[in-house]
C-alpha cells in the first residue's frame, strides 16, 4: 500500500471507521452529554435513564474506536472526547436532519443534573472523597 497516494478504497474505509463508530442514537445522545468536559458512567445513567452495563457497553465500543478515553479519580472513571471536533460533525449530522446548530450546542454540555451523585454534579462530595482518600 502506497500511503503517499492512498486510494479511495483505502481512504473511504479509513473515513467510514468513526462515523460508523457514532451512528446509533445512543451514542449520540452519550456523545452530546459529555460534550467538550467529562463524565462518568453515573452521570450518563442519571441523565438517561438506562441501565449501568447497557451504558457501559457503548462507551467501551466507543472507546475501542478511539473516540473516547477515560481517567480515574478514586472510585469513578471519567470518559472524555478524545478529539472534540467530532463535535462539529454531529452539528453537522444535526443540521442535515433538519435541527437548528443552536439546538444541539444548547445540548452539548455536561450538565448539572439534580438526581446524580457524581463529583460533578455534587461538587461539594469530591473534596470530601479526596480528603478521605488522601
Ligand atoms: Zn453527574
Amino acid at each position: 500500500m502506497n500511503m503517499k497516494n492512498p486510494t479511495i478504497p483505502h481512504v473511504s474505509r479509513q473515513i467510514s471507521g468513526p462515523l460508523a463508530a457514532i451512528a446509533s442514537p445512543q451514542r449520540i445522545a452519550i456523545l452530546l452529554l459529555i460534550g467538550r468536559g467529562e463524565a462518568c458512567v453515573c452521570h450518563l445513567e442519571a441523565a438517561l435513564g438506562w441501565r449501568q452495563a447497557y451504558i457501559s457497553q457503548h462507551l467501551m465500543a466507543l472507546r475501542k474506536a478511539d473516540i473516547l478515553q477515560d481517567r480515574r479519580e478514586g472510585r469513578y472513571i471519567f470518559y472524555r472526547l478524545k478529539d472534540a471536533s467530532l463535535l462539529d460533525l454531529v452539528t453537522a449530522s444535526a443540521l442535515l436532519s433538519g435541527l437548528s446548530a443552536e439546538t444541539v450546542s444548547a445540548l452539548i454540555n455536561t450538565q448539572v443534573n439534580p438526581s446524580c451523585e457524581c463529583p460533578q454534579c455534587l461538587p461539594v462530595l469530591i473534596s470530601v472523597e479526596s480528603l478521605k482518600i488522601a
